[in-house]
């Protein structure tokens, strides 16, 4: 059998978010990284078409999400999980949401695209000035730092070219100092 087949017999032919009979496709999940059964959900149209394109949302469509979340399959669960983020403000969708349990590997999956993923909530760097910093930005140290495990320091005045953000803490940044890659805390940092 082929993956669609595969999937049609899965989800007994209908949608797995809402239960739909429309225009049933394989929707592979991104990042689509193996894709295959375990990576992809049949789907129908409209619940496609409001994935791929966030402003045709209609909030009201995804109360189907009650049931579907409870779902086996992670690629399922990763799609309700991604809806319920990005409706949350609704109040509805933010509970179900937290009587979710993903594994830790398919929550990974479930915010690798950012869905849901609030400004607030977003990790900001900011140098000693409160300057948001950016992944490419150059900064400069603005004292002597001494790099952890070796003897070297950082000199106070010493340009860092194309920082790259620490993704899980605001306060480090990594980059470049005498060809070696350090980590930087970034209150000791003036953005240039
Ligand atoms: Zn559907």
């Amino acid at each position: 059998m082929g993956l669609l087949e595969d999937l049609q017999d899965r989800s007994g032919n209908v949608c797995e978010l809402c239960g739909s009979t429309d225009n049933l496709t394989i929707y592979e999940v991104p990042p689509v990284s193996t894709g295959g059964f375990d990576g992809s959900a049949l789907v129908c149209s409209t619940c496609k078409g409001q994935i791929e394109h966030p402003e045709t949302t209609d909030v009201n469509h995804w109360r189907c999400l009650n049931d579907s979340m409870w779902s086996e399959y992670d690629a399922v669960k990763v799609l309700a999980w991604r809806m319920l983020s990005r409706l949350k403000s609704e109040g509805w969708p933010k509970d179900l949401l937290d009587m979710m349990y993903l594994e830790q590997e398919t929550l990974e999956w479930a915010k690798a695209t950012g869905e849901g993923v609030a400004e607030a909530d977003k990790i900001i760097h900011r140098d000693a000035n409160g300057a948001i910093l950016e992944n490419g930005d150059s900064v400069v140290l603005i004292k002597d730092l001494k790099v952890k495990g070796s003897s070297m320091v950082a000199k106070q005045g010493t340009a860092v070219r194309r920082i790259s953000l620490d993704h899980e803490n605001a306060e480090y940044i990594e980059g470049k100092v005498d060809g070696q890659q350090i980590v930087i805390i970034t209150k000791y940092v003036k953005k240039v």
